[in-house]
């Protein structure tokens, strides 16, 4: 016997009619230029009322269901309504990563076969550089007044249009069309990391799943009240689904456009009254550098969702100490929508501001409900959740891939669905997660593994040390051993030997790195995570010596 309740498609527009009805009055804030007053200011109903412009516009172009249109734009209230115009018409939003390097953002824009480039006006020479290696380029629609756009591009037969005229052109009236919700709705690459790109398509059923578990207390947990500024950009898995949890519960946002400094965010945090935050480690980093330097406080500041790469138990425990904010830990992936877990308390667990809760907050988090989670070993059995034993990350559920956009039929999960993360970590008897390496990180010693992870952890906690990456070199007896790269804090002074004294007693013998290099700066990804892929290319002829 069927249930006798209604069925409505889980689609975006859903989102933005709902906002529009219920929150009309509540307010998008945008940074927009290069003086910390320079804020643009827009309703939920003023948005919504340009997203059905702009898919009125959308439709004049000619672009209907399941067309490709891409943007290279930052955090701002314009891209916003890209995500909900575009994907209300039907078509698939497909954010680019500007930081990327040329060849990849062509790759993406040639695979995905983009019929339009929406486009920030200070991210055009992107599109230049990257228009000689493109099959074919799109018409290109600058995300700025008429007056703003420049005159020609040096690229041959560019084709401006100014996104302001676009909307002004159009008339609001625009009827969202009914669409089935298993309907693309954003496209997405991986950032290479470890390989060449990969589209992620998600489907509008996925979103809002993802959505109702993002707005669970346990995982982002805000509402109405609240005021949340995604510092992840929006090209970055969605800014981590906040743009539309944020519609789901009427928030006030706060876009901080390009300006990502720590001065900038600060300004932002104190004066628009920020009590939610979310971004990757390294912009956190930076933060509360800048707190404990400036003895800045953030009175509104409450919790701060980090991610994207593990988050040292002395962030944790700076932003307690200086700004009283509590660091939750989330993990998540590009295949995964991108949030799977999140280090959320459970009766009994550590509280904020514990010495216990900064331990605990090194685990990447429990699983949300929607998403199953295991560990498994080399020959694909279970292991046991003790907190002890490794094993190979899989994950399933509402939210998860099932097969990389024009890549149908690899396998990119298996008979049962499960999807191999390529993380590998731990999950103990209360089910939280750690991470103790990506598969292709590992440093296998021996035959025994070491985690790069928590020994980059134990190099931070070190009073002198700001950054560290561990990585495995060739060892002609252990076959791999690990090699500590650092970089020191201002003025800090520490030798090879400190350092490695100080992992005296921390860890097993075994994995104490062979040697330490003290280096400028380390290579960040476009998405802030180390680039060790690139580090081992560089110390792919370092020779250990001793041991
Ligand atoms: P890419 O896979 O191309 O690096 P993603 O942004 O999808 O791009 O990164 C997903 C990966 O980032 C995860 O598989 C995991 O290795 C890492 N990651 C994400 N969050 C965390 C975290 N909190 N701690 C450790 N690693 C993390």
């Amino acid at each position: 016997m069927l249930g006798l309740m209604q069925e409505h498609p889980l689609v975006i527009s859903s989102l933005i009619d709902f906002v529009e009805r219920e929150h009309p009055e509540q307010e998008i804030v945008t940074r927009t230029g290069e003086r910390s007053e320079d804020r643009h200011r827009i309703t939920y109903a003023e948005l919504a009322d340009r997203a059905r412009r702009l898919a009125a516009a959308l439709h004049r172009l000619d672009i209907g269901l399941g067309d490709r249109v891409a943007t290279l734009a930052w955090n701002t209230h314009r891209h916003l309504e890209i995500f909900y115009g575009v994907s209300g018409v039907g078509a698939v939003c497909h954010t680019i990563n500007p930081r990327l390097f040329a060849e990849q953002v062509a790759f993406m824009i040639n695979e995905a076969e983009d019929k339009l480039l929406l486009v920030d006006l200070d991210l055009l020479p992107v599109v230049e550089a990257v228009a000689p290696a493109l099959n074919h380029l799109p018409p290109i629609v600058v995300l700025a007044p008429q007056d703003q756009l420049p005159a020609s591009l040096p690229v041959a037969s560019a084709n401006l249009l100014s996104y302001e005229t676009l909307l002004a052109e159009s008339a609001p009236s625009f009827a969202w069309p009914a669409l089935d919700e298993r309907t693309a709705a954003v496209l997405c690459y991986t950032s290479g990391t470890t390989g060449k790109p990969k589209g992620v398509l998600y489907s509008h059923r996925a979103i809002l799943l993802h959505t109702y578990a993002a707005c669970m207390k346990d995982a982002l947990g805000f509402g109405a009240a609240d005021t949340v500024m995604p510092v992840v950009p929006m090209f970055h898995v969605m800014a981590w689904g906040i743009p539309y949890a944020a519609a789901a519960v009427g928030c006030k946002l706060v876009l901080p456009g390009r300006y990502l400094d720590a001065p900038s965010l600060c300004d932002l945090i104190i004066e628009e009254g920020v009590n939610f935050a979310a971004g990757v480690s390294t912009i956190w980093l930076n933060l509360v550098h800048h707190l404990e330097a400036t003895g800045t406080r953030l009175p509104s500041m409450e919790r701060i969702l980090c991610g994207g790469s593990p988050v040292a138990r002395t962030t944790v425990q700076e932003f307690a100490e200086h700004a009283d904010v509590k660091v939750v830990h989330a993990w998540g992936m590009t295949e995964l929508s991108p949030i799977a877990g999140v280090n959320s308390p459970k009766r009994g667990t550590a509280r904020y501001p514990s010495p216990a809760y900064f331990e605990l907050q090194k685990k990447q988090g429990r699983a949300l409900f929607g998403i199953d989670i295991k560990t498994v070993d080399e020959a694909g059995r279970m292991l046991p959740r003790d907190g002890t034993t490794s094993g190979f990350i899989k994950t399933r559920g509402h939210w998860v891939i099932e097969e990389y956009f024009r890549h149908a039929g690899e396998g990119t999960v298996d008979a049962d669905r499960w999807f191999d993360t390529g993380d590998v970590g731990t999950i103990d008897e209360h089910g939280y997660l750690l991470i103790t390496d990506r598969t292709k990180d590992m440093i296998k010693s021996g035959g025994e593994w070491i985690s790069s992870i928590e020994l980059e952890n134990l190099a931070v906690s070190h009073p002198a040390i700001a950054e560290a990456a561990v990585i495995a070199v060739k060892h002609p007896r252990w076959v791999e051993r690990p090699l500590l790269l650092c970089v020191k804090q201002p003025s800090a002074e520490a030798s090879r030997e400190d350092i490695l004294a100080f992992y005296d007693g921390k860890v097993a013998k075994w994995w104490i790195p062979d040697d330490v290099l003290f280096v400028d700066s380390l290579p960040y990804t476009a998405t802030g995570k180390l680039f060790k892929s690139e580090l081992r290319k560089q110390y792919a002829d370092y020779e250990i010596t001793g041991r």
